[in-house]
């Protein structure tokens, strides 16, 4: 099928962006086949394809004249590979992005490596119907994979997760990430019990610049942040997370690492709620950490993260030792870094109080990214410690 995009549109496929966004064609017309996308003079601009999903309506895969078949995907997966090399030579982290969307020139697809399973996450229909084609590539390129399994993630009938093919992994699997251990579930909804993007601050914070100190974990899910953090010695850690699930989950993290459980505190409960408690309590914590979902609703109230986060630090400071530290993370792309900043900025201000940055986090090499698609950058995690 051939696509005829704008005279704009036009000039950003031939810098190289990858998303074709609805106001670059005429005439919106979803098919699964394969796209040639042409300027208004006809020339060819690359090929790709449209689909529903929640960014953009489709994704260019490739510049160059060949067809989209299972050879160009394979071509794909072992160039994704390739690239890779050093995160499977690494016998402390085994698990990882194997191939980030358009970030190795695939838009609409992720796969992610758990210590020889795999999950594919598929974000439109279009790709997913293609998927018989895609997987025989992937088995050419991976002959070494255990076991598959796919979550959907766009609009669907279909069961957002299930086993694909080969065995399926234990129940949990038992990840390493910098030598520490995480429980992982490959087939319970949408997620596995660990973010793999936030594997560089997990490192840090299992560095040991908070030995002997006390964290809160805010949005704890599985606890991930407060394992490293133990394992790097801090005294105490407390998790705090809505979801009635991370109550074990969090207790089963520690226990696989061999920490005793009497120094961590696990509270399922509303962050702002645990905020009004601690500082009734005047509970102070040595190291709070903030990791939000983008959008959140509770019986009270929607937290966004581009309106919200200032309050999440106003609360946190209330309870932040002298030289604490402040970690603030979030991984929603529709706010760039120097907003995000200015937002936790202005919470120092109108508190008064002075932190001083000293690190920042994006994704890790694995979660490849293009610099034609800046968006593709979500993460942001910043690290202060408080000066006053
Ligand atoms: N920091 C975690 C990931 C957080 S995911 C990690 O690195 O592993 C976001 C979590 O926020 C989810 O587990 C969700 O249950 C929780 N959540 C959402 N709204 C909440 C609220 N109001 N109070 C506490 N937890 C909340």
């Amino acid at each position: 099928m051939k696509v005829t995009v704008t005279k704009k549109a036009e000039k950003k496929l031939r810098q190289g962006v990858p998303l074709i966004q609805k106001e670059d064609i005429e005439e919106t017309i979803f098919s699964n086949d394969w796209v040639i996308f042409q300027s208004q003079r006809n020339e060819e601009l690359g090929r790709g394809y449209l689909g529903k999903q929640n960014k953009g309506i489709g994704w260019v895969l490739t510049r160059e004249k060949r067809p989209i078949d299972e050879d160009f995907f394979a071509k794909t997966f072992l160039h994704a590979k390739m690239k890779r090399e050093s995160f499977f030579s690494c016998s402390e982290t085994t698990a990882f992005r194997l191939l980030n969307g358009e970030g190795d020139a695939l838009g609409g697809l992720t796969i992610d490596w758990y210590d020889g399973y795999v999950v594919f996450s598929w974000y439109n229909e279009t790709l997913y119907h293609h998927n018989e084609e895609i997987l025989a590539a992937f088995q050419t390129a991976f002959p070494e994979v255990k076991g598959a399994y796919e979550k959907i993630r766009f609009a669907s009938k279909l069961e957002e997760s299930r086993h694909l093919y080969g065995q399926r992994a234990p129940e949990p699997l038992l990840i390493k990430e910098n030598g520490i251990t995480y429980a992982t579930y490959l087939d319970d909804g949408l997620m596995t019990g660990i973010f793999l993007d936030q594997r560089e601050v997990r490192g840090k914070l299992a560095s040991g610049f908070l030995q002997g100190k006390s964290i809160l974990n805010m949005f704890s899910y599985t606890g991930a942040f407060s394992v490293a953090a133990a394992k790097g010695g801090a005294k105490e850690t407390t998790s705090v997370d809505l979801a009635n699930r991370s109550l074990e989950r969090t207790r089963e993290h520690f226990q696989v690492n061999d920490l005793p459980l009497k120094d961590q505190h696990i509270y399922v409960m509303d962050t702002f709620d645990y905020f009004k408690y601690a500082k009734r309590k005047e509970i102070f914590y040595d190291c709070i950490i903030l990791d939000p979902p983008s959008f959140a609703r509770n019986k009270k109230r929607v937290f966004t993260v581009a309106k919200n986060y200032g309050e999440l630090i106003e609360q946190s400071l209330a309870i932040l030792s002298s030289k604490g530290w402040l970690i603030a993370s979030t991984n929603a792309a529709n706010l760039p870094l120097d907003k995000f900043e200015k937002q936790i900025e202005q919470a120092f201000l109108k508190k008064g109080v002075q932190l001083k940055k000293q690190s920042v986090f994006s994704l890790p090499a694995d979660f490849a990214t293009t610099k034609f698609f800046p968006e593709g950058e979500y993460l942001k995690v910043l690290f202060y410690q408080r000066i006053d």
